[in-house]
């Protein structure tokens, strides 16, 4: 794992520690479920709009009747708005992962507010709805930057449960491997629409999830499944 890469997680780490209200992730949200009932999961995917990978993705969902949320650039949905408002249309949650992925720890305060309102405004102009969530590139994030964003932009801050790992570039299948090795109940799943490999396995392990009971909801949903339990 890269330095940087570790930091930004134990950064989080802390935050998560102290239970702040303006952040979701940590431990999955639900309960588990016994052995062979069904399991509810948020497949969240980070990096896009990416045309073809978007696509596959929208499609694979689709068959299913399931839910994502996509966490997309600011600047690549200006490229791509129409990918944007498929996301939306088609029932997803699109979420703010700022405008250019740069790394929220080593910027300023300024520099990190425009890298976020870029990104809302660019999906507000797409799809005429601004995002709830913000995920921080790199997960690499303070928790005063992530209390200042809250503040300031009124949004949560999404970070993970569980982790394909897709980002380190495992060799074919080994994706697939482990989301189908047991994904915990009420778990906020990250991947990415930016590696073809992952992008290129995702429709085969959405199916086989689907067959062992799992479903897929948007983040926003799964809070609100949260919120119902008794
Ligand atoms: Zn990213």
């Amino acid at each position: 794992m890269p330095k940087t890469r570790l930091l930004g997680l134990l950064l989080l780490a802390n935050v998560v520690c102290a239970g702040e209200a303006w952040l979701v992730g940590g431990p999955p949200l639900l309960p588990e479920a016994a052995p062979g009932a069904p399991r509810t999961i948020a497949l969240t995917f980070d990096d896009g709009p990416v045309p073809g990978a978007s696509e596959a993705l929208l499609d694979a969902l689709r068959t299913h009747g399931w839910k994502a949320t996509f966490c997309v650039l600011g600047s690549q949905v200006a490229l791509h708005p129409g990918l944007a408002k498929r996301m939306l249309d088609e029932g997803h949650e699109l979420a703010n992962h700022s405008w250019s992925h740069r790394k929220p720890t080593e910027l300023d305060e300024q520099a990190l507010l425009d890298e976020v309102h870029r990104a809302t405004g660019a999906i507000e102009a797409a799809t005429g709805q601004r995002p709830a969530l913000y995920r921080p590139p790199y997960l690499a994030l303070r928790p005063e930057q992530g209390a200042l964003i809250n503040r300031t932009c009124g949004l949560l801050v999404l970070t993970e449960t569980w982790n394909c790992q897709d980002w380190q570039r495992p060799p074919p299948g080994a994706v697939r491997e482990r989301m189908l090795s047991g994904i915990p109940n009420g778990s906020i799943v990250l991947a990415h629409e930016s590696f073809p490999q992952s992008v290129a396995e995702m429709p085969g392990i959405i199916a086989e999830l689907a067959a062992r009971g799992y479903r897929s909801v948007t983040v926003g949903q799964l809070r609100n499944a949260v919120d119902q339990q008794p």
